[in-house]
């Protein structure tokens, strides 16, 4: 079913616009946002993800003026999949923290500042739902906020999604460590909006990475207090990902479990470094 364009593509602030994906799924949320940044009167765009391989969206996502540049935020194929598609169509170079991402143009560096489209885009490392997720700040934009005073914008990718808790890919190289220093990192920008790849605005986003970066914290202890009461060694094998699973995750859609036994195993690979760690200290000491 096609969508009107008017339910696709929302204003989310001075600069950016959301590109909604026809890709919904329970991960997915409505499905995948795209984005269009580029400074009022500015005849060229920059792309943001452009998302599935879908022919409708893309020639929304070209619809806005000249694609000067396309960004990447991580490597899953719900963000990079039509990404070669729109770069034959508009000859536009592709950057993304990981080179193999990467066309006519070099990786992103942690705190670059990219001009394109009439704006700056300061590229932020935020590895941890993969180990090449990026966040891109957007120094001239700024969002009022009622009643709350104006704010910073920030395009999150999947590092924060718009609700729901970020899944962390071991495959795509995510640990936890890094996912909480990148909540931290987030967090320290101080009074942002949160554009999510998945969902909508987040209006308070350093609230939100201490929300997220608390419930974690509480997670990884319960899950330490639970094993421990079982009798059972902190491993990461399969048998205690699934008790891990089936006990934290009671009523899970089926369609979430695989990505829920990765945030699982994500969690009990820190805790079986925390402890290793912890177990060296004792005997250095
Ligand atoms: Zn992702």
């Amino acid at each position: 079913m096609t969508r009107p364009v008017a339910e696709t593509i929302v204003n989310f602030s001075g600069t950016a616009r959301r590109v909604l994906a026809p890709n919904p799924s329970p991960a997915r949320l409505e499905g995948t946002n795209s984005f269009l940044l580029q400074a009022p009167g500015s005849r060229s765009v920059v792309v943001v993800d452009p998302g599935p391989s879908d022919s409708a969206h893309l020639d929304r996502l070209c619809s806005a003026g000249r694609v000067e540049l396309i960004l990447i935020t991580h490597r899953h194929s719900d963000h990079v999949e039509a990404m070669n598609e729109l770069a034959d169509r508009t000859g536009a170079p592709v950057r993304a923290k990981a080179g193999e991402f990467c066309r006519d143009a070099d990786p992103l560096g942690d705190g670059e500042v990219i001009r394109a489209a009439g704006i700056r885009i300061l590229s932020l490392d935020t590895p941890g739902h993969t180990g090449d997720s990026v966040c891109f700040q957007l120094p001239d934009d700024r969002v009022v906020v009622p009643g709350g005073g104006e704010f910073g914008v920030v395009l999150t990718g999947d590092t924060v999604l718009g609700r729901g808790s970020t899944a962390i890919s071991p495959h795509g190289g995510g640990t936890i460590g890094d996912f909480l220093r990148s909540l931290k990192k987030l967090e320290r920008l101080g009074g942002m909006v949160g554009l999510p790849g998945h969902g909508s605005l987040i209006p308070d986003l350093a609230a939100t990475c201490e929300r997220q970066s608390l419930r974690r914290r509480e997670r990884l202890t319960q899950m330490v207090a639970f094993l421990d009461g079982l009798g059972v060694p902190l491993s990461t094998d399969d048998e205690t990902v699934a008790l891990i699973v089936d006990h934290f995750n009671a009523g899970l859609d089926p369609a979430l479990r695989r990505a829920a036994e990765a945030s699982a195993r994500a969690q009990l690979i820190h805790l079986v470094e925390e402890n290793d760690a912890a177990q060296r200290a004792l005997e250095e000491s």
